[in-house]
């Protein structure tokens, strides 16, 4: 074999993962041994990536010399003892403890005490498995994802005996690779399957509950926070028994964490043999004639749906000092003269002082100024405390007609607590939307979910069918498609998105990853749109909390317990806001 000057990287096991990552060595420049105990698995992924390689050719992407040079710096083998020559090894063999543990016994024995060894676990102790070795400090753990020459992320994970010298060495290997590294703590599911366990454990709690079906958060997450893909769509992409598994591993390796805790919808598909695509039924079906149509969630034309916004629905005004009240605001302005008429009143004074002692004055300030402009719809985001938000929703009642329509975000309380704070509740309604002025939902018809409290359910039902009417009609106005969820704290969207930030939190309060790598990790590792650390400066912090608590409150459920770091924040934010600075994340990682 030809030594590369780049060096000479060990793998073992050909499965999927080592014959990807042996590929992207080989492209890198570096010399493989590809080591495996099956002598026909060794062959087809030597044929593999030879093919693989010689594909880049034929598009263009690599030149015909260096193809030949890579494949000539391949060598595959059936003794371990052929991996001595390795400045590196990294072990992609399966997930077992007592196997991985006697490789690294192995590999000790045959290479040279200065070489790293590296693992691909995904789920099990870096530093477990390195305990039986007799220099630790060598082994530390590089999780590619799948497929691993596409996937940009690699997740450097630290064991507790893991020298600086070595992470420092895998951080630039990983580099020249062409892949992006982040570094973690050794700790269950590290950075990337544990921030995104909520995007599923949130979303298969909504449906349990019965709040929306699949499709509905499926539509909701792409259309209204952009994701590519609805949680219910990728797990019967992923396999739902996989996804189990990894959910699973994540809560027993956490001794039962509320938050990662399995749910009991997920084990019975499992169960039931309805495993996603592989099997042609999962939350949809793929089997039948019609897959084509149930693949993707029905849904409306939005483009066809916000063209209808023809009804006038008056003079609309908006309330709230948070980013969403301040999107809605200029969205309200945008369209006035269009589809609204005679908008583009609003308030956005500074309501978020925190100071009990100004509420009230805040709250007749309010009243008085929605006296003067008399809408007919006032849109409320607010996000505070009871003691805070509860004077301004009823300073509003006081101030508007009894025909008024008033929709208040639910990214904090119910529809239905909020209702009830107030004389009548049968014409409030819940809302949440993200605006493309947010600066991450691209698309010019962003979702709009509307809920209707409990209250308003038990009015006349021709009165209730003309205000949900309304509400239907203002969203249209705005731009935006409107789908109906049941009441509860935080919607739909709002609740998932807050779970996955809470756990970024946590992430960052238990010094495990940075927020910039966090945010990296998400973007690459799972392709979500925005990183959960500065998707929750744009969302504003309070409101996350604000979410979070109200779900503490209505569920009564640890899961929803705010990260402590969540909390020091909302603090530094109040005191930023009294002294008239802006606190984020951003100013605090730096
Ligand atoms: P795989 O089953 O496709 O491949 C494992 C290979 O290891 C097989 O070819 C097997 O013959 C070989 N093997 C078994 N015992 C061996 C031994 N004692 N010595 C040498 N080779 C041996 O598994 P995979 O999906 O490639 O996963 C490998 C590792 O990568 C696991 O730790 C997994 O958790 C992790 N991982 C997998 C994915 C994924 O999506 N598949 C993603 C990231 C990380």
């Amino acid at each position: 074999m030809n030594n590369s000057p780049a060096g000479v990287i060990g793998v073992v096991g050909a499965g999927t993962m080592g014959e990807g990552i042996a590929q992207v060595a080989l492209q890198s420049g570096y010399s493989v041994v590809l080591f495996d105990i099956q002598a026909d698995v060794l062959q087809r992924a030597v044929s593999d990536i030879h093919k693989k390689i010689n594909r880049l050719v034929d598009k263009g992407k690599l030149t015909r010399e260096a193809a030949d040079g890579a494949v000539a710096r391949l060598a595959a083998s059936q003794d371990i003892a052929h991996l001595a020559q390795a400045q590196l090894v990294i072990e992609a063999v399966p997930e077992r403890l007592n196997i991985k543990r006697d490789i690294f016994r192995q590999l000790e024995q045959v290479c040279s005490k200065d070489t790293i060894l590296a693992t691909n676990t995904s789920s099990l102790s870096v530093t477990v498995i390195g305990a039986g070795c007799q220099y630790p400090g060598r082994v530390v753990g590089m999780h590619f994802f799948n497929p691993a020459p596409v996937m940009k992320l690699v997740e450097v994970v630290v064991g507790d005996d893991t020298t600086s010298e070595v992470v420092d060495a895998v951080v630039r290997l990983a580099r020249s690779f062409g892949k992006h590294p982040i570094v973690c703590k050794d700790t269950p599911g590290f950075i990337v399957n544990r921030v995104a366990r909520n995007f599923y454990g949130e979303a298969l709690r909504i449906v349990g509950e019965g709040t929306a079906d699949p499709a509905d958060v499926d539509w909701l997450m792409e259309n209204g926070a952009g994701f590519r893909m609805g949680p219910f769509a990728l797990m019967d992409l992923i396999g739902i028994d996989v996804n189990l598994d990894v959910t699973k591993a994540v809560y027993h390796a956490y001794h039962e964490e509320p938050r990662f805790r399995p749910h009991a919808l997920q084990a019975r598909m499992v169960a039931a043999g309805r495993l996603g695509r592989k099997t042609g039924r999962g939350f949809y079906s793929y089997d039948t004639a019609d897959a084509a149509a149930t693949e993707v969630p029905a849904q409306l034309d939005r483009n066809a749906c916000a063209e209808q916004a023809t009804t006038q629905v008056g003079n609309v005004v908006v309330i709230g000092d948070t980013p969403l009240a301040s999107s809605l605001l200029r969205r309200v302005a945008e369209r006035a003269g269009k589809s609204l008429a005679n908008a583009g009143v609003a308030y956005d004074g500074a309501l978020a002082d925190w100071d009990t002692v100004g509420i009230q004055w805040r709250a007749d300030e309010v009243e008085a100024f929605l006296r003067r402009c008399r809408p007919d719809i006032v849109l409320v985001g607010v996000a505070g405390e009871e003691a805070y938000h509860r004077p301004l929703l009823q300073a509003v009642e006081r101030a508007v007609g009894e025909d008024v329509l008033i929709l208040t975000s639910v990214a904090g309380p119910s529809a239905t607590e909020q209702a009830g704070w107030l004389r009548r509740g049968d014409r409030v309604r819940g809302f949440h939307v993200i605006l493309g002025d947010n600066g991450f939902v691209k698309e010019a018809h962003p979702a709009f979910e509307w809920t209707v409290p409990f209250q308003a359910q038990t009015s006349d039902a021709e009165a209730e069918e003309r205000w949900n009417r309304r509400t239907e009609a203002l969203a249209l106005s705005l731009g935006c498609v409107p789908r109906q969820v049941r009441d509860g704290a935080g919607g739909v969207v709002m609740r998932i998105l807050a779970m996955l930030f809470n756990e970024a939190a946590e992430v960052m309060r238990e010094g495990v990853a940075t927020a910039e790598d966090i945010d990296t990790g998400m973007k690459l590792g799972t392709n979500y749109p925005r990183g959960p650390v500065e998707w929750m400066d744009d969302l504003g912090i309070p409101v996350v909390w604000n979410t979070l608590c109200a779900l503490s409150r209505e569920f009564g459920d640890d899961r929803y317990r705010p990260s402590p770091l969540l909390r020091q924040m909302v603090t530094a934010v109040r005191h930023g806001n009294r002294e008239g600075g802006s606190v984020q994340w951003a100013s605090l990682t730096k």
